[in-house]
């Protein structure tokens, strides 16, 4: 059998390092942010380039506290995709802001920058751009409109760390990046975590402060807070992890190069740009008759996966904001053709092989069908 992800032998790898780690934080009782969430928040902050990293409970909780954090709220409009994970979009509802939708580029996934100006109204506050699967949005373009119209740039890159655009890390390119540490991403908790970075002062403090009950000391509270914080266990894994990032990282890069010679014309694999780095959270490919293929895969113990099958604006949730079949073509194709491969780092040579001529088997079975 080949999972989709293998947690368990990343933990086996590392498995003393964790151990030893987490056994410090039960010994020092401080297991809500403390020493190890702090030393993980200025490494992390390094490593992607930023002044400050604020660390919190979720990815999500790091979306809604960025958002706060630029100002946004009821009566606001937020631009961003359909095609991403529902956390994005929820994130924006919390604020009491509007989600305003523009279609994806169906090479990269990622948010069409040519479509961004016309969304832009007199209630448009920020751009909300996801670098699906580990792939960077086409920063440039983003952050010249933004600033053209005075909007804030908040970057989803739950699904990016470590990816760069044009040399640069995502994260810390635009305002506030927003990163999740949900045990499956590529930086990945053994529990639920996440972190906002920026370069900029004023928002670090308010969301620090928003983490915790908007207290600026104990028990003064100067904003309406929430519970946002870390776990001291989740902090010291990380540092750990953080550790290996890079090594991961470059694995799963290889594993998508040996992907793309090995399907090449069976399949339309992923276009990484060549001036990004795109960091492989998912690897998918497109495909026609995508669930058939999904079950043959299973039948011969290959796990898939589909990110993600039904695009935000036709979710039953967000009905309310008015959207049909038919608004967004591209994210409405690219949710009924994507699937993605087993991808993480642990995957070995063989695997890849095997997963890959699976694959082309399938298809050209399909295909004379
Ligand atoms: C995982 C994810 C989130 C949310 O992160 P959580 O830590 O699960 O709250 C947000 N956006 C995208 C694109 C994600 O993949």
């Amino acid at each position: 059998m080949i999972p989709f992800v293998d947690l368990r032998a990343q933990y086996l790898s590392i498995k003393d390092e964790i151990d030893t780690a987490v056994l410090k934080v039960l010994d020092s009782t401080q297991f809500i942010l403390g020493n190890e969430v702090t030393a993980l928040e200025e490494e992390f902050a390094t490593y992607c380039d930023a002044e400050s990293g604020i660390a919190l409970n979720t990815g999500t909780s790091a979306l809604h506290l960025a958002l706060l954090a630029a100002g946004v709220g009821a009566g606001d409009e937020v631009i961003t995709v359909s095609f991403t994970f529902v956390a994005t979009v929820a994130a924006i509802c919390y604020t009491g802001a509007t989600p305003v939708f523009v279609d994806i580029d169906p090479v990269t996934y990622t948010i069409d920058v040519t479509q961004i100006e016309k969304a832009i109204t007199e209630r448009t506050k920020a751009i909300l751009p996801v670098h699906l699967y580990g792939q960077p949005a086409d920063m440039a373009p983003i952050l010249e409109i933004a600033r053209r119209h005075g909007l804030v740039v908040i970057e989803d890159a739950a699904q990016a760390h470590g990816a760069e655009y044009k040399g640069q890390r995502v994260g810390s390119i635009g305002d506030i990046g927003c990163f999740s540490f949900y045990p499956g991403k590529n930086l990945g908790a053994y529990g639920e975590g996440g972190m906002a970075v920026t370069k900029n002062a004023q928002y670090a403090r308010t969301m620090r402060m928003l983490r915790d009950w908007g207290q600026e000391r104990r028990y003064h509270h100067v904003v309406k807070g929430y519970n946002y914080r870390m776990d001291g266990i989740q902090g010291a894994i990380l540092r750990v992890k953080l550790r290996y990032i890079e090594a991961w990282t470059e694995a799963r890069r290889t594993h998508a190069a040996q992907y793309n010679q090995l399907l090449a014309g069976a399949v339309t694999t992923p276009t990484a740009v060549p001036s990004n780095r795109h960091v492989y959270h998912i690897y998918a490919v497109r495909v026609q008759m995508r669930e058939q293929l999904q079950q043959e895969l299973n039948n011969l113990g290959i796990q898939t996966g589909i990110h993600y099958p039904i695009p935000v604006h036709l979710q039953t949730a967000y009905s309310d904001l008015g959207y049909q079949y038919g608004d967004f073509p591209h994210s409405e194709k690219a949710a009924r053709e994507v699937l993605s491969l087993p991808m993480y780092p642990e995957l070995t040579t063989p695997q890849v092989t095997t997963v890959a001529e699976s694959l082309q088997k399938i298809v050209q079975g399909v295909a004379v069908a």
